[in-house]
């Protein structure tokens, strides 16, 4: 999937510019999602349970052919027929010849962030089968024909009143309408086609090795639709996915729910083993699993970044970061975006194609501090740009800007002379036209530096 990565810098400084409303809304979402997390996490041992699920996906992560093989066979004891996925291509194929196979006209679907990653959407579109996203921000992103911007929350950088006068001019309702007016226009317009549809598509939060369950959290209730209305069911599960027993899912469930939404768990969570057995049972009459790999594997296998597959998706470290708070996920270019998608990205596209994501975050550290099963985003960002840097893959300019500081720095004569310089230069304007700094002061309000070096007062108080 061509991704747009590469015009990072260009399209954050576009929006910063000329979208303020986009850094208003994401912000103010944001900050209220982090608020709910942070009251939730007060709530327990915090730390102790973020230590316990970091536990149990590095066992997991250690042991995956192990668990993935047990999933495989509980599933098809299950009924549940399994497929395996290379790579994205691979698994829009095995979508489309089940499709295919039960003439599909109408697809109904859940959130799901791998489904973006593989592009499913435009290959079942060019097939002319409509395909329609029932979470409510997904389904006001298809009507603008976006894709989503956050894990947990795609359309928060949409305001309410664009949402209004998207719903007034494709659904009729007034111009003034409140949120929830708004939802149950959209569950209107979404009723009649789950009834009519033949096929359901998820992702998965998790997938329980034990017992071959797919679950799914949630909280509208579309989900529970998409996969108990249509006749067939296809969940579409990244092989990282796996816990190995339910006890494990109990605690995933309540955590990954506090960290997103700062529930104590989603509103609906759906379990599915398998099709309906017998003709009075509910549920789809197939339900197929497709285990994706598409790079992931090689995340796996690399020394620093198989942590970032720890990730529950969660959308807490998105939450928290000063970065994706000024411009919202459509500046990264790609379906994963924020500190997890600056980590990630790279292990499944290659470093290469993800530049210059690893540079795009000031290291605060409150990722991490925010991240339920402890991913060490912001170290893995430095091995990122370690790899980078030595694989001449960083920008000339800050390669000569850290080249200059070095040499700087094992100077003392010439640092104490430019930090004179500086003192004098900062403040007064002229920072602005010197080359590579002056882009970088151009968005900033500069303060007043002291007219004395540090160096300067530290000897004065020494004195
Ligand atoms: S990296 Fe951690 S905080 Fe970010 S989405 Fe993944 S689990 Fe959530």
């Amino acid at each position: 999937m061509p991704t747009g990565i590469r015009d990072y810098p260009a399209r954050a400084r576009e929006i910063i510019r000329k979208d303020p409303l986009v850094r208003e809304s994401v912000t103010g979402a944001t900050i209220a999602f982090d608020e709910k997390r942070r009251r939730s996490y007060a709530e327990i041992d915090a730390e102790a349970w973020r230590r316990w699920a970091e536990g149990v996906k590095n066992h997991t992560l250690t042991h995956l052919d192990r668990y993935l093989t047990e999933a495989e066979a509980r599933l098809e004891a299950n009924g549940a027929e399994v497929h395996w996925a290379e790579d994205a291509a691979e698994a829009r194929e095995i979508v489309m010849e089940l499709a295919q196979r039960h003439s599909v006209r109408d697809v109904v679907k859940g959130k799901s962030m791998l489904t973006e990653e593989i592009d499913l959407n435009p290959a079942l579109e060019r097939a002319r089968i409509d395909v329609l996203e029932t979470d409510l921000g997904e389904f006001i992103l298809q009507l603008f024909n976006e894709p989503p911007s956050h894990i947990l929350g795609p359309a928060i950088h949409k305001s309410l009143q664009q949402v209004r006068n998207l719903f007034t001019e494709v659904l009729r309702t007034d111009s003034d309408a409140d949120p929830d007016t708004l939802a149950q226009a959209a569950r209107e317009a979404l009723s009649d086609v789950f009834i009519r549809a033949d096929m359901g598509i998820t992702g998965a939060n998790f997938l329980v090795a034990e017992t071959g369950t797919v679950a799914l959290i949630e909280n509208e209730g579309n989900i529970r639709l998409a996969t108990s209305l249509p006749r067939v069911h296809v969940a579409i599960v990244g092989i990282e996915k796996l816990l190995p027993r339910m006890t494990d899912l109990a605690g995933f469930l309540q955590l990954t729910a506090r960290a997103a939404t700062g529930q104590p768990i989603g509103c609906f969570v759906s379990l599915i083993q398998g099709p309906a057995l017998h003709p009075e049972d509910d549920g789809p009459e197939e339900v197929h699993v497709i285990l994706v790999d598409n790079g992931r594997t090689d995340v796996l296998a690399h020394e620093h970044a198989w942590e970032a597959l720890r990730c529950l998706r969660c959308g807490a470290c998105l939450n928290v970061c000063p970065v994706y708070r000024q411009t919202g996920g459509h500046a990264y270019g790609y379906v994963y975006s924020g500190p997890i998608g600056s980590v990630l990205d790279p292990g499944l596209l290659g470093l290469h194609e993800a530049m210059p994501l690893p540079f795009a975050s000031s290291l605060c550290g409150a990722c991490f501090d925010a991240c339920p099963v402890r991913i060490p985003i912001p170290e893995l960002l430095l091995e990122w740009r370690r790899e980078a840097q030595e694989a001449g893959l960083t920008p000339w300019k800050e390669r000569a800007a850290l080249a200059g500081l070095a040499g700087m720095a094992t100077r003392p004569g010439l640092y104490r002379a430019a930090g004179k310089l500086g003192s004098r230069l900062a403040g007064t304007g002229m920072a602005r036209s010197l080359p590579m700094l002056g882009a970088w002061a151009e968005d900033r309000a500069l303060p007043k530096p002291s007219r004395r070096t540090f160096r300067e007062l530290w000897r004065a108080g020494i004195e």
